[in-house]
Protein backbone atom coordinates (compact mmCIF):
# COMPACT_ATOMS: atom_id res chain seq x y z
CA UNK A 1 0.00 0.00 0.00
CA UNK A 2 1.34 3.29 -1.23
CA UNK A 3 2.05 5.63 1.96
CA UNK A 4 0.08 8.82 1.83
CA UNK A 5 2.87 10.72 0.68
CA UNK A 6 3.34 9.25 -2.28
CA UNK A 7 0.03 9.54 -3.51
CA UNK A 8 -1.04 11.89 -6.50
CA UNK A 9 -4.23 13.63 -4.43
CA UNK A 10 -6.78 15.78 -6.59
CA UNK A 11 -6.84 19.44 -4.93
CA UNK A 12 -10.63 19.68 -5.66
CA UNK A 13 -10.50 21.93 -7.47
CA UNK A 14 -13.25 21.16 -10.14
CA UNK A 15 -11.81 22.06 -13.35
CA UNK A 16 -12.03 19.05 -15.06
CA UNK A 17 -15.22 18.77 -14.30
CA UNK A 18 -16.66 21.09 -17.80
CA UNK A 19 -18.56 19.15 -20.45
CA UNK A 20 -19.49 19.69 -24.05
CA UNK A 21 -17.13 20.81 -27.51
CA UNK A 22 -15.65 23.13 -29.51
CA UNK A 23 -16.37 26.56 -27.59
CA UNK A 24 -20.00 25.18 -26.01
CA UNK A 25 -18.13 24.11 -22.63
CA UNK A 26 -20.08 24.01 -19.65
CA UNK A 27 -20.09 23.03 -15.73
CA UNK A 28 -21.51 19.66 -15.19
CA UNK A 29 -24.88 19.54 -13.70
CA UNK A 30 -23.55 18.09 -10.60
CA UNK A 31 -20.46 20.72 -9.58
CA UNK A 32 -21.83 22.29 -6.43
CA UNK A 33 -20.22 25.41 -5.74
CA UNK A 34 -20.10 26.16 -2.02
CA UNK A 35 -20.77 29.60 -0.34
CA UNK A 36 -17.07 29.64 -0.39
CA UNK A 37 -16.51 28.43 -4.09
CA UNK A 38 -15.56 25.47 -3.62
CA UNK A 39 -16.29 23.01 -5.66
CA UNK A 40 -18.14 19.63 -4.77
CA UNK A 41 -19.45 16.81 -7.35
CA UNK A 42 -22.83 15.76 -5.87
CA UNK A 43 -22.26 12.24 -7.03
CA UNK A 44 -18.92 11.76 -6.03
CA UNK A 45 -19.43 7.94 -5.13
CA UNK A 46 -21.84 7.33 -8.35
CA UNK A 47 -20.12 9.76 -10.83
CA UNK A 48 -18.09 6.96 -13.00
CA UNK A 49 -20.23 6.64 -16.05
CA UNK A 50 -22.56 8.61 -15.53
CA UNK A 51 -24.35 10.48 -18.45
CA UNK A 52 -24.32 14.29 -17.99
CA UNK A 53 -24.85 16.86 -20.69
CA UNK A 54 -22.57 17.14 -22.83
CA UNK A 55 -20.53 14.03 -22.20
CA UNK A 56 -19.96 10.90 -19.76
CA UNK A 57 -18.15 11.50 -16.24
CA UNK A 58 -14.85 9.07 -16.69
CA UNK A 59 -11.95 8.96 -14.51
CA UNK A 60 -9.52 11.58 -14.59
CA UNK A 61 -6.64 9.55 -15.52
CA UNK A 62 -8.54 8.50 -18.92
CA UNK A 63 -9.18 12.09 -19.75
CA UNK A 64 -7.99 13.41 -22.88
CA UNK A 65 -6.44 16.87 -21.60
CA UNK A 66 -4.46 18.41 -18.74
CA UNK A 67 -5.40 21.05 -16.74
CA UNK A 68 -4.31 24.32 -15.02
CA UNK A 69 -2.38 23.60 -11.74
CA UNK A 70 -3.74 19.74 -11.23
CA UNK A 71 -1.70 17.21 -10.03
CA UNK A 72 -3.12 14.36 -12.24
CA UNK A 73 -1.57 16.24 -15.36
CA UNK A 74 0.60 13.54 -17.68
CA UNK A 75 1.77 16.34 -20.69
CA UNK A 76 -1.07 16.15 -22.97
CA UNK A 77 -2.68 19.15 -24.00
CA UNK A 78 -4.34 21.74 -21.92
CA UNK A 79 -7.99 21.80 -22.40
CA UNK A 80 -9.41 24.10 -24.80
CA UNK A 81 -11.19 25.93 -22.03
CA UNK A 82 -8.37 26.82 -20.01
CA UNK A 83 -5.85 27.03 -22.32
CA UNK A 84 -4.40 30.65 -21.77
CA UNK A 85 -5.96 30.21 -17.89
CA UNK A 86 -4.83 29.22 -15.08
S1 LIG B 1 -8.44 19.36 -12.51
FE1 LIG B 1 -7.18 17.97 -11.30
S2 LIG B 1 -7.04 18.86 -9.30
FE2 LIG B 1 -8.76 19.82 -10.32
S3 LIG B 1 -10.55 18.59 -9.72
FE3 LIG B 1 -9.76 17.77 -11.65
S4 LIG B 1 -8.38 16.11 -11.05
FE4 LIG B 1 -8.70 17.40 -9.26
S1 LIG C 1 -20.29 13.97 -12.31
FE1 LIG C 1 -18.15 13.97 -12.94
S2 LIG C 1 -17.91 15.81 -14.22
FE2 LIG C 1 -19.81 16.01 -13.01
S3 LIG C 1 -19.24 17.14 -11.15
FE3 LIG C 1 -19.13 14.95 -10.71
S4 LIG C 1 -16.98 14.40 -11.07
FE4 LIG C 1 -17.37 16.37 -12.10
Amino acid sequence: MAKKADKIECNRCGKCCLAGEGNLFHWCEYLFFTRLGTPTCMIYDKRLGKQITGGTCISRKDTKYDYPNCPMNTGKPIHPFWEGKT
